[in-house]
C-alpha cells in the first residue's frame, strides 16, 4: 500500500517543531522555527511544508499540537485557534486558516494532549486504559488519555491552575498572572525562576516543588483513577525531582486508595516520559493520521 504523507506541527511557545512523515510514522523531513508571531511563523511553517511536499510528495493531512489556551473542539467555529494567550502576536492565530492552501484535513489538539497521545502510542502510556500525562515546564498542563483519545469537556483541561495548599512558611506570592498561587504559579519553571532567579537545585527547593506537584498528582488520581501518571517537561529533568514527587505523592495519598496500580514507592505509578522531546511530534503525526480519509 502506498504510504500517504502527514504534515505534523508541534507548536510551542518558543519554537515550532515540524515534520513530514509517512503514514507509518517514518519521518522524512524535520524542521524547527522560532515562534515569534503568527504573522512571521505561519508563513515559515507553510514554506517548510511546501518544500517538503515538493521533495517527497503531496501532503494528505496535517496534525497540530499547539500551545494555548487553544480551541480543540472540532464542533466549534473557532476550532484550531490559539485563544486568550498573553503571548504577543498569537491570540486568534488559527491553524486551519494557516494551512488552508494545502486543501487537506487539519486535526488539532493542545500540545499537552498531543504529547500525551504520543506517550500512549509509543511511550510510557502504552498498555494503560487511562493514564495522565503532565508537563512541568514554563507552564503546567495535564492531559488524560483513554484508548488513545484525550478526555475533555467543552474545552481542554486546565489542571495547571488548580488551587494548592501552601507549604507552611512558603511566602512566595505566586507567578500565575490570573490565580497567583495555583500549582502553575507555585511550581512551574516560570515560578522557579521568579522564586530563585535560576534553575531548580538543592534538596529543600526540590522538596518544596514536589509538595505542590504531589497535590496535582492527588487531584488526577482522585478525580480520574488513571492507571499511570507520567510527569515530563523541562523541570522534571532536574535530578531528584521525580523521586521527591513520588515520596510527596505517596504521603499525600496516605494509603487511602488501595489498588495494585499504586505500587509501594510509586516507582511504577509515577514515571517519566519515554519519548523525551519526541512525544509532541509523535502525537502530532498521530493526529494527522486520524485526519486521513
Ligand atoms: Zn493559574
Amino acid at each position: 500500500m502506498d504510504q500517504r504523507l502527514i504534515g505534523a506541527v508541534e507548536a510551542g511557545g518558543t519554537k515550532f517543531v515540524l515534520a513530514l512523515a509517512r503514514e507509518d510514522g517514518t519521518v522524512l523531513a524535520r524542521g524547527r522555527i522560532d515562534s515569534t508571531s503568527a504573522d512571521a511563523t505561519f508563513p515559515q511553517m507553510c514554506a517548510f511544508f511546501r518544500q517538503a511536499g515538493a521533495a517527497h510528495g503531496p501532503i494528505a493531512a496535517f496534525g497540530v499540537g499547539s500551545f494555548g489556551p487553544f480551541d480543540n473542539d472540532p464542533a466549534s467555529p473557532g476550532y484550531g485557534t490559539i485563544t486568550t494567550t498573553p503571548k504577543t502576536g498569537w491570540p486568534g492565530a488559527n491553524f486551519l486558516r494557516a494551512l488552508a492552501e494545502f486543501g487537506v484535513p487539519v486535526v488539532c489538539d493542545t500540545d499537552v494532549n498531543a504529547a500525551a497521545i504520543g506517550e500512549g502510542l509509543a511511550g510510557a502510556g502504552r498498555g494503560c486504559g487511562l493514564f495522565a500525562y503532565t508537563t512541568v515546564g514554563t507552564g503546567i498542563g495535564a492531559g488524560l488519555v483513554r484508548g488513545g483519545v484525550p478526555l475533555g469537556g467543552f474545552g481542554h483541561y486546565e489542571a495547571g491552575h488548580i488551587p494548592v495548599a501552601r507549604l507552611p512558611g512558603d511566602v512566595f506570592a505566586g507567578a500565575c498572572r490570573v490565580h497567583h498561587d495555583c500549582v502553575e504559579g507555585m511550581a512551574s519553571g516560570t515560578a522557579i525562576r521568579a522564586r530563585w532567579g535560576g534553575e531548580l537545585a538543592g534538596v529543600d527547593r526540590i522538596e518544596l516543588i514536589a509538595h505542590y506537584l504531589a497535590q496535582l498528582a492527588a487531584v488526577l488520581l482522585l478525580t480520574h483513577m488513571p492507571e499511570r501518571l507520567i510527569f515530563g517537561g523541562g523541570v522534571m529533568q532536574v535530578p531528584g525531582l521525580i523521586e521527591a514527587l513520588r515520596r510527596a505523592a505517596e504521603a499525600r495519598f496516605a494509603g487511602y486508595i488501595h489498588s495494585p496500580h499504586l505500587d509501594p514507592g510509586l516507582e511504577r505509578y509515577i514515571v517519566t516520559p519515554q519519548l523525551g522531546n519526541d512525544a509532541g511530534i509523535t502525537g502530532a503525526i498521530e493526529l494527522g493520521r486520524r485526519g486521513l480519509a
